[in-house]
C-alpha cells in the first residue's frame, strides 16, 4: 500500500471508529512512514531520523507549540517515554508504570492506565519507564514490578498481563518492548541486585513465553516450553559460582537488525560491582571476561539463539553497562555496519553480519581506566586505575579508592543517540565526568543491592557536563561539540530538514544545525528533558512532540553532580510542536 492510499484508508477508518491493526509491515516500515512512529526508536533500527523535509533549518524558527499535556499525579518523576503516534491516538508511558492514551490533534485525554504496583518494588534509578510497543490492537508496556501488559490499544482494557520475573529478588522492567514477527521481545532490569539478565519473547495475540535467553553463561534457555541450550560454556569465563548471581540486565531493551534477521540486546554489569570477587587470576586470557555481561549480543528471534557477541569490558569493575542501544546502519561505502556508544566511554562500530569489530574511539575526553583498543576491540587496561581489591587492604574491609573517568554514570547512559542518513554521522548525547571509586567486600542476599562498591560521582570540567557531540563513524572523528552545564539525559533526532532535536536538564528543548552545532531554536519547556523527542506529518504538516519532566539516575545517585543541579525542578509534561502551514515557506 503505497502512503497516499494508507493516508485515506486511515482516515476512513477513523472516521468510522474502527481500529486498523499495526501490522508487521508498518512495523518493518516505520522509519520511512512519516504518518505514524508505530517503533520505539522511529524504526526497529533505531537510528531516530525522519525523512521529513518540511520542517527544515530555515523554518524551524518558525515552529510553535500546538498542545500540552500534563501526566498529573502527586508524585511527578523523571519522564523518559517515547511517544508512539497512530491512526490519531498518541500513547506515552509516565513514572510509576502508567500509560496514557491521546488525541493527537487536540491534546485530550482519550485514556488512562495505572498499573497497580505492589508494596517492595526494588527500581534502582527512578520510577521511570521509556516507552510502549504496537503491535496489531494492542498497546503493550513493562511496568516497575517486572510485569508486561498487553491493553487494547483502542479501550485500554487489559487483554493479557505476565510475570517477566520475580519483583522482591529485584527485578524490574522499564524498557519499551520490541515487537517482530508477532512477538513482543523484551529485557530485565535489576542488575543491581545479583539478578540474571536475559531476553525473553512472546506471542503478542496470547503473551505466552516463546523463548527465554539468560545472557550469562551457564544459565539454561529455554524454547516453547522446555530447556534449550545452555548459553555458553559453563565457567568458561566465570570462577566457581559467580555466575548464577551474575548480573547482565538487559534493562534498555534491543534493536532490531532486518538486514540480517538478528536481535541485538546489551548486557549490563556483571554483579556484583567489585571485581575481584569475579576475577580468574589471569588477565588476558579471557578467563576472567565474565560472559556475557557488559556485552552486545546478537540472537535469533525465531528461537533465542545466540549468534554473536562483542563484549566492550570484559572483566567490567567500573559499571560500565553494556547496555547501550545498538544502531544498524549502512556507511557511506554501502557496509552493513552497527554503531553503538558505550558506558566505558568507547564508540564502537561493528559489522553487522557477525558483530565483529570494525573501529572504535573515545567519545570523551578523559577515559582512565584504559589507555585505548587493540585490533579485536578489546580495551588495554590501566591496572593502577582499577579500583583496589579490599583483600589486600590492611583491614581487609576497604580496597585502594582510584578516580575513574567516565563516572559509573557513563560515557554515555541509556539516552539514545541518533544517526542521520543525511550526513552520514552520529549524533551522541554525553557526559564528562569522573568518580572516586573503592571496593568492598559483599555476599549475596536476596532483594538486597549486590554491589561491593563505594563511589562519588564529581565533574570533570567547570563549565559543562553536558556534551552532544557528531561523530564520524568512518574515522571516529568530533564534528562538532555542543556543551551543557548540567549533565544530557534525554534522547536524540535527526531530520532530512538537517536538524538535530534534544532537550536539556535546564529544560530547553532545542534544534541544531546538523552541520555545525549551531542552534537555530529552542524552546523552555518547564522542567528537565530526559525524554525522547519524535516527528510525523499529519494533513501536510511537520509535528515534534517530547516529554519534559527531570528526573532519572542522576538526582539519585550523582553525588556531588547531583548537588550542583538540586535547583531543577520535576514536573511531567508532554510538548507537541507544529509548523504551521502558511509559515512552511519562510
Ligand atoms: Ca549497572
Amino acid at each position: 500500500m503505497n502512503r497516499f492510499v494508507a493516508a485515506v484508508a486511515a482516515s476512513l477508518i477513523a472516521s468510522t471508529g474502527a481500529w486498523a491493526d499495526v501490522t508487521e509491515d508498518m512495523l518493518a516500515n516505520d522509519a520511512t512512514m512519516t504518518d505514524q512512529v508505530v517503533t520505539n526508536g522511529m524504526g526497529r533500527h533505531l537510528q531516530r531520523y525522519s525523512p521529513l523535509d518540511t520542517l527544515n533549518k530555515e523554518n524551524v524558527k518558525n515552529l510553535v507549540p500546538a498542545w500540552a499535556f500534563s501526566l498529573g499525579g502527586e508524585k511527578q518523576r523523571g519522564q523518559e517515554t517515547q511517544p508512539l503516534v497512530y491512526d490519531g491516538i498518541m500513547y506515552i508511558t509516565g513514572s510509576y508504570s502508567r500509560l496514557y492514551a491521546i488525541d493527537v490533534m487536540t491534546g485530550e485525554e482519550l485514556w488512562q492506565y495505572d498499573a497497580r504496583l505492589p508494596e517492595g518494588i526494588l527500581p534502582c534509578c527512578d520510577v521511570i519507564n521509556r516507552g510502549a510497543a504496537l503491535a496489531g490492537d494492542k498497546v503493550i508496556f513493562g511496568t516497575l514490578d517486572a510485569r508486561i501488559v498487553a491493553l487494547d490499544a483502542k479501550t485500554g482494557d487489559v487483554v493479557w498481563r505476565d510475570k517477566i520475573d520475580d519483583y522482591k529478588a529485584g527485578y524490574s522492567y522499564t524498557a519499551a518492548p520490541l515487537v517482530v514477527n508477532n512477538l513482543v521481545i523484551t529485557g530485565n532490569s535489576g542488575g543491581e541486585f545479583g539478578i540474571v539478565g536475559a531476553v525473553q519473547a512472546r506471542d503478542v495475540d496470547t503473551g505466552d513465553l516463546v523463548w527465554h535467553r539468560p545472557v550469562i553463561e551457564g544459565h539454561m534457555g529455554m524454547l516453547n516450553g522446555e530447556e534449550s541450550t545452555m548459553t555458553g560454556t559453563l565457567n568458561a569465563t566465570w570462577p566457581g559460582d559467580m555466575w548464577v548471581t551474575g548480573g547482565g540486565a538487559t534493562w534498555l531493551g534491543g534493536s532490531y537488525d532486518s538486514r540480517t534477521d538478528t536481535l541485538i540486546f546489551g548486557a549490563g554489569n556483571p554483579a556484583p560491582w567489585n571485581s575481584w570477587l569475579r576475577d580468574a587470576g589471569q588477565k588476558d586470557d579471557g578467563t576472567g571476561d565474565n560472559l556475557y555481561a557488559a556485552s552486545r549480543i546478537g540472537i535469533d528471534p525465531s528461537n533465542g539463539e545466540i549468534k554473536w557477541h562483542f563484549q566492550t569490558t570484559p572483566r567490567e569493575g567500573w559499571d560500565y553497562d553494556g547496555v547501550n542501544e545498538v544502531v544498524a546502519f549502512d556507511d557511506r561505502d554501502g557496509n552493513q555496519r552497527l554503531a553503538t556508544a558505550d558506558r566505558n566511554g568507547y564508540f564502537y562500530v561493528l559489522d553487522a553480519a557477525d558483530g565483529g569489530f570494525v573501529g572504535g574511539w573515545p567519545f570523551v575526553k578523559d577515559i582512565s581506566w584504559s589507555s585505548g583498543l587493540d585490533d579485536n576491540g578489546r580495551p588495554i587496561w590501566v591496572e593502577e586505575n582499577r579500583p583496589g581489591d579490599p583483600a589486600a587492604a590492611a583491614d581487609g574491609k576497604k580496597g585502594e579508592v582510584v578516580f575513574s573517568s567516565p563516572s559509573f554514570l557513563g560515557g554515555k547512559n541509556w539516552m539514545p543517540m541518533a544517526f542521520s542518513q543525511r550526513t552520514g554521522n552520529f549524533y551522541v548525547p554525553s557526559n564528562e565526568w569522573g568518580m572516586d571509586i573503592w571496593n568492598e567486600p559483599i555476599t549475596y542476599k536476596k532483594g538486597a543491592a549486590y554491589l561491593g562498591s563505594g563511589f562519588t560521582i564529581k565533574p570533570n570540567y567547570e563549565d559543562h557536563i553536558g556534551s552532544l557531540k557528531a561523530i564520524d563513524p568512518a574515522t571516529g572523528e568530533w564534528v562538532w561539540e555542543w556543551k551543557n552545564d548540567a549533565p544530557l539525559w534525554g534522547g536524540v533526532m535527526t531530520t532530512a530538514g538537517g536538524l538535530v532535536f534534544f532537550g536539556t536538564p535546564e529544560g530547553k528543548f532545542i534544534a541544531l544545525d546538523d552541520d555545525t552545532g549551531e542552534e537555530l531554536w529552542s524552546f523552555q519547556t518547564g522542567s528537565g528533558i530526559v525524554g525522547q523527542p519524535i516527528t510525523w506529518e499529519q494533513d501536510g504538516e511537520q509535528y515534534v512532540s517530547v516529554i519534559s519532566g527531570w528526573g532519572g539516575a542522576v538526582p539519585l545517585w550523582g553525588g556531588e553532580v547531583a548537588k550542583k543541579v538540586s535547583y531543577l525542578n520535576q514536573g511531567g509534561t508532554l510538548w507537541t510542536f507544529r509548523l504551521p502551514k502558511e509559515l512552511a515557506s519562510r
